[in-house]
């Protein structure tokens, strides 16, 4: 493939100093696309110093200029746009119909919206006591250290990259190793538009290797971390030794609940959406379907019949809803999860096999429902594919137990036209985001982020900002009062 294949260090592509390399497969049928770099943590040692040099001078560049270089750089993946659509969809399995029409567009619109962010972030004055002056500027951090998983990799390093570079850090990136062709790419934009050499960095490599590494740098002063529960555990670990700040967002287990007084028609499609867009590989996948029990076979029948029709294949299929899961190993990990559903004596209303017509090395799954009563582990673990569990409930209180009974707080949908209980309900979820009568939605300016095993901080938006700055409270005595309390009035 035509594509760079090195780290991306200090503005130059460049060999992994060990001179290691790492096999990038296709899901669709297990064909080898390339090999590239693998960075270990020397190479990380690297790129930290690298962005190091570099923090200084973009940290001062004024605020209207990192904006326009980053306003640059989402025109620049826009006139690219169909070969970064595909190229990710090669790399990660993902319909081209989406890549093209959600993951590249979002993609340049993040960098968009904190190209425009850039010079319009401030500090503010407090109004403290007479005599002083007491103004908070906003700082950044410094070096910010990024992993991203392998499930939208282009996007969510807009995600981080976005606000971390108007915020004035610099950056090191590490993408997923199976996943990391479409960052490469984006690297090479990134040095056509002007984007000075040092201020991003991008190192592939493993996670207990390179990710490991630069969660530990005493020289990275904040990391952004997206991935899986386990894993952000140890990363809060490895980030304690120089205290570094720490920004996670992780698993989640969506409740997609349907109301009895639900559009039924828009319900079924829409959790459909939530479900199977990018086979099911989304933190915010609603997962959960939590079903009324008066209106439940209505939807069950509807939504098995949808679900059914997906037409799964060749992700560069124009036609194609739904792809190859992004590795062999995942697909292996969620047909497992049929078994456990089995075990646990759940029943598979749909799916749970590799469709019939899948290439031999594919890595697919077919749609999969299976009927679970929340308790049940398929209901409180997160599985990351096209499996859906569906339950009921009898009462709003009951829907709220069954929504709130996992470890996550990430997304969380209802489909209802009481517009009472919509604002109710959403308020008593325990959740980062919550979608009335849609599923899935994001939009850069909006906050993206959960609680609880889904992680802390946010992305996107002003609190993206705060993210990758620090306040600083400066204090200026305006009427020469003493520094310290009068003796006599002591
Ligand atoms: P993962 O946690 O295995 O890996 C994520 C990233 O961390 C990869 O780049 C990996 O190389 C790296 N990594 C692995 N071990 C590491 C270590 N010891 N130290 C530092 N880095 C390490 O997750 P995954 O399987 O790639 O992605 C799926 C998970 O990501 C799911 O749990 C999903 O819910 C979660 N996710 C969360 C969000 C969100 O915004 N909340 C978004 C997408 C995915």
């Amino acid at each position: 493939m035509n594509t760079p294949n090195q780290l991306f260090i200090d503005g130059e592509f460049v060999d992994a100093l060990a001179g290691g390399t790492v096999a990038v497969h296709d899901p669709h049928d297990g064909s080898k696309l390339t090999d590239i770099a693998e960075g270990r943590g020397e190479d990380i040692d690297r790129a930290v110093a690298a962005a190091r040099k570099a923090a200084t001078d973009w940290a001062a560049t004024p605020a209207a200029d990192r904006g326009r270089l980053l306003l640059r750089l989402a025109d620049a993946i826009e006139a690219s746009g169909d070969e970064l659509a595909l190229l990710e969809t090669r790399d990660t399995g993902h319909p081209i119909r989406d890549t093209t029409r959600l993951d590249v567009p979002r993609t340049a619109a993040t960098f968009r919206y904190f190209g425009g962010i850039a010079d319009k972030y401030q500090g503010s004055v407090v109004p403290v006591e007479r005599g002083f002056l007491n103004y908070v500027q906003r700082k950044p951090v410094g070096v910010a250290g990024s992993i991203v998983p392998w499930n939208f990799p282009l996007m969510f390093t807009s995600w981080k990259l976005g606000p971390a570079l108007a915020a004035g850090n610099t950056a090191v990136m590490k993408p997923s190793e199976l996943t990391p062709l479409s960052t490469l790419r984006l690297a090479e934009l990134i040095a056509e538009v002007g984007i000075p050499p040092g201020v991003v960095n991008i190192v592939p490599g493993y996670g207990d290797t390179a990710g490991q590494h630069l969660a530990e740098h005493p020289d990275v002063d904040k990391i952004s971390f997206t991935g899986s529960t386990q894993v952000g555990r140890g990363v809060v670990h490895a980030s304690a030794g120089n205290l570094k700040r720490v920004q996670l967002e992780l698993g989640g287990k969506g409740a997609n609940i349907v109301f009895a007084d639900a559009d039924i028609d828009q319900a079924v499609q829409g959790s459909a959406f939530a479900i199977f867009h990018n086979q099911g590989q989304a933190c915010i996948a609603g997962s959960r379907l939590l079903l009324h029990e008066s209106i439940a076979d209505e939807f069950r029948e509807k939504f098995l019949a949808l679900a059914a029709s997906i037409r799964v294949g060749d992700p560069k299929d124009p036609g194609t809803e739904m792809g190859p899961l992004t590795s062999s190993l995942h697909q292996q990990r969620v047909l497992e999860w049929v078994d456990t559903a089995r075990t646990e004596g759940c029943q598979i209303l749909l799916g749970g096999t590799v469709p019939d017509e899948a290439p031999a090395a594919g890595c697919y799954v077919a749609p999969t429902v299976v009927a679970a009563a929340t308790g049940t582990r398929v209901t409180l673990e997160e599985v990351f594919g096209p499996f859906v569990t569906v339950g009921t409930f009898t009462t709003d209180d009951d829907a709220l137990t069954q929504a709130n009974a996992t470890q996550y707080g990430l997304g969380a949908g209802l489909w209802t036209t009481d517009l009472a209980r919509a604002h109710r309900f959403s308020d008593q979820l325990r959740a980062g985001m919550v979608w009335v009568n849609s599923y899935k939605r994001v939009n850069p300016g909006s906050p993206f982020g959960g609680v609880g095993g889904s992680g802390y901080g946010r992305e996107m938006g002003f609190e993206a900002m705060h993210e990758y700055t620090e306040a600083q409270s400066i204090w200026i005595n305006t009427e020469r009062l003493p520094p310290w309390y009068p003796r006599d009035q002591a």
